[in-house]
């Protein structure tokens, strides 16, 4: 037997079912599977996917012979159930022609509805339904679609309008009304003469008239649709890929404008946006298809309760809300109840939240529709605690039903929907860090946090940030750069204190001595008014209106039900007792990764610091440490309170020094007078150490040692700190982490220093506390030889930025500039500073875990780069075999979640 091509539906039969989505497509599969539980469907048939993909390879005239007796088939199949015959002029049979593929992909969804009119079948079908206006519009609709889609006449420039519309509305201007439906027979029949001629001026053919030769054209176009541009920007967005085809579905027509006693509409069984259990959706009376969505007029709420809810949004009254915008539930209660029925059947069959589309044809009731409706944030949460305490699903389906990082979406202050759409972009770049932040213009960071602390929002625009910008950043509601990518510095520290950014906006121009930030067609003061959507990258002109985010108690249940599943835990990457807490409050367990180096720039520290490095010899740089000791000491008594009975991890210092050095002249000056030398001594010194590749230069523990009094001192503080607080009956538990190993030598030497300090401290103390000492894996050759670096370390976290910036050779703070470009060009399908390379990077990881774990079985070992919050990476963590993942705070619990799924997914 020859392979099947065509699968049939209706009259509560179907070739196929709803498992067969990779074949049919979701329309299809879902067509055939309603049909199988007893859901009014309009009989069709669905050409495979398949056909699709051999539609693109073999063409045309190949791909349509193999299919021609199936499709006949099908007519044949659909005709005998509604009994009706295809192009009979006395009473046609009239079909929808649709896409539908695997994954929805909206923007795509080519349709043709009411095919198999002419001038001889209009006829009839205006007889059988006595209906006449009913029929011309049917035919008027056909012609604009056909039109359309298949035939490609669309409007010429983009300021034009579509001709077809233009046409209908000098039709509603001649006669002086507003709605299509004041359009009577004899309107409609001059508008049919209008399109035709339309037709005939923009292809140079006239109107295909045998429905046959519609029917081929239909599908033609619908395969060809697969390849357009639009639909291949929209799989690139979305991620699906090129090579699944979309089906094609041919389906008997059902009349949504036969009258008053029809309709049409779109259904939700649950709230998308709130995840409220309420049924709702839209509708309009006498229409077809496409006007509830098209918004030539005001669709109606199907729900009295909806109904009224509408109005008070509207302003509008009761008696008003009645007259002209009842519900469907007022209009046609037997209808509406059957919806009832139908949408509880599915929901409860497909165990899901379900997108419906329908109509009614006289009273009488069919689903043309059902999907997996797209949510929220806060109504996937909902909608998936609710089911489960409903028990429509099981916990495991609960945990992976839910979309690690749309739970973002659930913890940042968020944009009020309404005031949004309002909004004028004027920019757009990396959404670097999410939430929505509006505030005024600043361009330097000591302003930001001046400003600031006289009660003003502010923004800070910067070109770029450095590690000298913390506070201001911190003080800023949001940080807004013209340059840098994802793993740029204002990204990664954004995304630690959770605040609002978008890096890398490449289209503004900054003028930090005119202070004014400008793009195309616009310019910007310091001062003005900027909004920042951190979801999307949008920069946006003027204070939009902003919500918390409300945080329900489904929240804390999901959160327990992945501590219930998971493997590997969630710890923080924080520098500060204020983030820790944050975080534990989100559940991690314990700090991953303290940086030091961002607490050298809080308040006074940094003279100390900047002290330190200018020194000319030890001595001096041991006095200067000296007054950072107590400073550091405290900060860490901080963590380790925040962390009581957590592991907190502590880095030894790690950046290139220049980073901290005085660069301009007023803070040189001071400098000098600070340290009781000239002016031209410091510049001297500032400038000796500037690098060429400061990223592979002295820093990590390079630093550690060639002035091994730094790791001394950092080593003092993190042991006085933690005995300290063991006084005061704080269970603290350092690590301390070395940075950059790349032989084992440099690790064997840090940990030297740091022992023989330890036991000096206890010595001093008459007491002790335990701590280990491990390292970060984040130059390749330290993963390479993994096991020689385990017979020393007792952890390894790997830093997969710095993995990853070496593995490829792109520099972090510099691949902004091509990233976007390679993703275009598909050398690259992620930001892999982002998503972490598994094919490349991921096998350093695994290898150095598994080598590592060769020669010390008890070796601890997680990650610490900004991939240890993103879902597909963490996964990969579990998957190598890894005890923690360790990320941003607020991206705790989105790694907690990816890290159960990971668990359950085995
Ligand atoms: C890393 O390199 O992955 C890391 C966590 O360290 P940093 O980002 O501070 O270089
Ligand atoms: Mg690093």
């Amino acid at each position: 037997m020859s392979k099947k091509n065509v699968y049939t539906f209706g009259g509560g039969k179907a070739e196929g079912n709803t498992s067969m989505k990779a074949l049919l497509g979701g329309k299809g599969a879902n067509l055939a599977e309603m049909n199988q539980i007893g859901v009014p469907v309009p009989a069709g048939f669905t050409v495979t996917t398949e056909m699709c993909i051999a539609y693109g390879k073999e063409g045309k005239e190949k791909t349509f012979t193999s299919i021609k007796k199936e499709v006949e088939t099908g007519i044949k199949h659909i005709e005998k159930i509604m009994n009706k015959k295809f192009n009979d002029p006395a009473d046609p049979l009239l079909v929808s022609v649709r896409s539908g593929a695997a994954v929805s992909m909206p923007g795509m969804m080519d349709t043709v509805l009411n095919l198999g009119l002419n001038d001889q079948t209009v006829q009839g079908l205006a007889q059988k339904s006595g209906n006449e206006r009913f029929a011309w519009d049917s035919y008027r609709r056909f012609i604009q679609m056909f039109g359309d889609v298949v035939m490609g006449i669309e409007a010429e420039g983009k300021e034009d309008i579509d001709p077809f519309e233009a046409a209908i509305q000098a039709a509603k201007d001649t006669k002086g009304v507003m709605q299509d439906t004041e359009l009577d027979a004899d309107d409609l029949k001059t508008l049919v003469k209008t399109y035709k001629k339309i037709v005939r001026d923009h292809t140079g053919r006239d109107f295909p008239t045998d429905p046959w030769e519609q029917l081929w054209d239909a599908i033609a176009a619908v395969f060809g649709s697969w390849d357009n541009e639009r639909a291949h920007r929209y799989r690139e967005l979305n991620n699906i890929p090129h090579d699944i085809g979309t089906a094609v579905n041919v389906q008997a027509m059902v009349y949504g404008n036969m009258g008053e006693n029809s309709a049409t509409g779109v259904a939700f069984t649950r709230d998308a946006a709130t995840g409220e259990n309420l049924f709702n959706g839209e509708y309009l009376i006498n229409a077809q298809g496409e006007d509830v969505v098209a918004g030539v007029r005001t669709p109606q709420q199907i729900t009295l309760e909806g109904s009224r809810r509408w109005v008070q949004l509207n302003n509008i009254s009761e008696q008003e809300r009645k007259a002209k915008y009842p519900s469907l539930e007022e209009m046609m209660p037997a209808a509406y109840k059957e919806l009832r029925q139908i949408e509880e059947k599915l929901e409860k069959h497909y165990a899901d939240m379900q997108d419906l589309e329908f109509t009614i044809q006289d009273g009488r009731l069919w689903l043309l529709q059902t999907r997996t409706g797209k949510r929220t944030g806060v109504a996937m949460l909902r909608i998936a605690m609710d089911m489960l305490s409903e028990g429509i699903i099981d916990e495991k389906t609960t945990l992976l039903r839910v979309e690690p990082n749309k739970l973002d979406e659930l913890l940042h202050p968020v944009f009020d929907p309404e005031a949004l759409a309002k909004a004028t972009v004027l920019a757009k770049g990396l959404p670097a860090s999410p939430g929505a932040a509006s505030g005024k213009i600043v361009f330097f960071a000591d302003e930001a946090e001046e400003w600031s602390a006289r009660g003003e929002a502010v923004i800070l625009v910067r070109i770029e940030t450095s590690p000298e910008d913390v506070s201001g950043m911190n003080a800023a509601r949001g940080i807004l750069t013209a340059r840098g990518g994802m793993t740029s510095h204002a990204a990664v520290v954004a995304r630690g204190m959770g605040k609002c950014c978008i890096s890398g906006a490449g289209t503004i121009k900054i003028d930090y001595k005119k202070r004014t930030m400008s793009m195309e067609g616009a310019s910007f003061k310091e001062g003005d008014w900027i909004s920042l959507n951190g979801n999307t990258g949008e920069v946006i002109e003027g204070k939009v209106a902003t919500r918390e985010p409300e945080m329900s108690g489904d929240f804390g249940k999901l959160m327990k039900l992945c501590d219930k599943y998971t493997r590997m835990y969630v710890r923080t990457n924080a520098d500060t007792p204020e983030d820790s807490k944050r975080a534990r409050e989100f559940g991690a367990r314990g700090i991953g990764l303290c940086r030091t180096e961002h607490m050298f720039f809080e308040g006074d520290r940094i003279k100390a610091v900047r002290e330190m490095i200018l020194a000319d010899d030890e001595a001096g740089r041991r006095k200067a440490l000296k007054k950072l000791l107590p400073m550091q000491r405290e900060d860490f008594e901080g963590l380790y309170r925040a962390m009581d009975g957590l592991p907190v991890t502590i880095r030894l210092l790690d950046p290139p020094l220049h980073e901290f050095v005085p660069h301009e002249e007023k803070n040189q000056q001071e400098m000098a007078k600070e340290m009781g030398i000239s002016l031209s001594e410091v510049k001297q010194k500032v400038e000796s150490l500037s690098e060429f590749n400061p990223m592979l230069g002295h820093r990590g523990c390079r630093l550690g040692n060639t002035y091994p009094e730094i790791t001394e001192m950092q080593t003092r503080a993190i042991i006085e700190a933690a005995l300290n607080v063991q006084a005061e009956g704080v269970d603290a538990q350092p690590e301390i982490m070395v940075p950059l190993i790349g032989k084992k030598e440099e690790l064997v030497l840090q940990e030297k220093i740091i022992r023989e300090t330890a036991a000096k401290v206890f010595e001093e103390r008459k007491t002790s506390i335990p701590f280990l000492v491990g390292t970060m894996i984040e130059i390749p050759r330290a993963a390479l030889t993994a096991d020689e670096i385990a017979e020393v370390a007792e952890f390894f976290s790997f830093g997969t930025n710095d993995l990853t910036q070496m593995t490829f050779g792109y520099s972090r703070d510099d691949a902004g500039s091509f990233l976007g470009i390679y993703k275009d060009l598909g050398i690259l399908e992620n930001d892999p500073f982002q998503v972490l390379d598994q094919v490349g990077v991921g096998q350093l990881v695994e290898m150095g875990t598994r080598k590592g774990r060769s020669k010390n079985p008890k070796l601890k070992v997680g990650i610490c780069g900004e991939h240890g919050g993103e879902p597909s990476s963490v996964k990969f963590c579990h998957q190598v075999g890894m005890d923690y993942v360790s990320c941003s705070p607020f991206r705790v619990p989105i790694a907690r979640l990816a890290a159960a799924q990971a668990a359950l997914e085995k």
